[in-house]
């Protein structure tokens, strides 16, 4: 069976370089203007890097053709055909459009858009056109920028105007692991990130995939009520799913049955939520998941969640 992966982190130079001028407390530089600004921007990315990723423990990614080979070994390792890639900063699409122009048959690249800066529908429509990615990726609670916002609307539009692109709406609760350990301010207003707000946007947009990750992160029921008036939404497994203790009793295993009954197999991606290096692709999750869906679905079924669904949504 191919094993397909709809949920990792590109953790490149460039959102180290950014996390660390969050640190710093630093707005970003402004846009090179010519050669040589961009070599020095390069070079001081690069340097900002390397010693965040010293601090960290973490394997330094260096170029994006570097680590998008580093991804391609990591998934041979692990037997995964194609895995959607997430520029994990809203102003790293080139990274990931790298990776995805190196191994074109491997990976699927979204982007993180925050659509309280600059020109987002500009930003979308040149990440879509130009650069080739297949996903925007919304964190309202992150961003601050609410479901029913214009903006969010001019910006879905981008993507149906772009057959073949989804949009990825982080809902529920939100943590970020490496602003965690870099101790950087999470200011997230949970409240933002609504799957009922995702489900008003899937009913205006029939035909643009919406989904879900983490199963609404916290927001099951919610994020239920929304695939179920909303064909057009998906939910993915990702992650180990630690909200389920929000539910008192609630398993893995019962979400699965859940969230089966409700939305069905066909729109459910399996993902793991894999982002940095050494520790890699995250094997534990998909151990787990399999384990739990061999008792639970048919063959095929099994193939539509760890496989298909994915290669219907980005087909090659
Ligand atoms: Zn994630």
């Amino acid at each position: 069976m191919i094993l397909n992966d709809a949920h990792c982190h590109f953790f490149s130079t460039e959102l180290f370089a950014a996390l660390a001028r969050q640190r710093l407390d630093r707005t970003p530089p402004p846009p090179p203007r010519g050669s040589l600004q961009e070599a020095m921007e390069e070079d001081v990315n690069r340097q900002l890097s390397v010693s965040i990723c010293d601090e960290l423990g973490w394997e330094t990614p260096g170029s994006a053709y570097t680590l998008a080979d580093r991804w391609v070994r990591e998934l041979d390792t692990h037997n995964v055909a194609r895995a959607a890639l997430i520029a994990s900063v809203p102003s790293d699409e080139t990274s990931v459009a790298a990776a995805v122009a190196k191994h074109p048959g491997r990976f699927v690249g979204l982007f993180m858009l925050d659509p309280a800066v600059g020109d987002p529908v500009a930003r979308a429509r040149r990440a879509l056109g130009e650069l080739g990615l297949r996903g925007i990726c919304l964190f309202p609670a992150m961003h601050h920028v609410p479901l029913h916002h214009d903006r969010i609307e001019q910006i879905v539009a981008v993507a149906a105007a772009h057959p073949g692109t989804a949009v990825f709406v982080h809902c529920g609760v939100l943590s970020v692991g490496v602003r965690k350990k870099l101790g950087l301010p999470s200011r997230f207003d949970l409240r933002l990130g609504d799957p009922l707000g995702v489900a008003r946007l899937a009913l205006a947009f029939p035909h643009v995939p919406f989904i879900i990750p983490h199963f609404g992160a916290g927001l099951f029921r919610e994020t239920l009520m929304a695939a179920d008036t909303c064909s057009n939404l998906y939910l993915d497994t990702s992650s180990s799913n630690g909200w389920i203790r929000y539910h008192p009793g609630l398993t893995l295993q019962s979400v699965f049955q859940q969230a089966l009954a409700v939305v069905g197999p066909s729109r459910l991606l399996f993902g793991t939520d894999s982002s940095f290096f050494p520790r890699g692709w995250q094997q534990g999750v998909h151990e787990e998941q399999s384990r739990i869906l061999r008792s639970l679905v048919s063959e095929a079924d099994f193939e539509a969640i760890f496989s298909d669904n994915f290669q219907r949504l980005f087909p090659e």
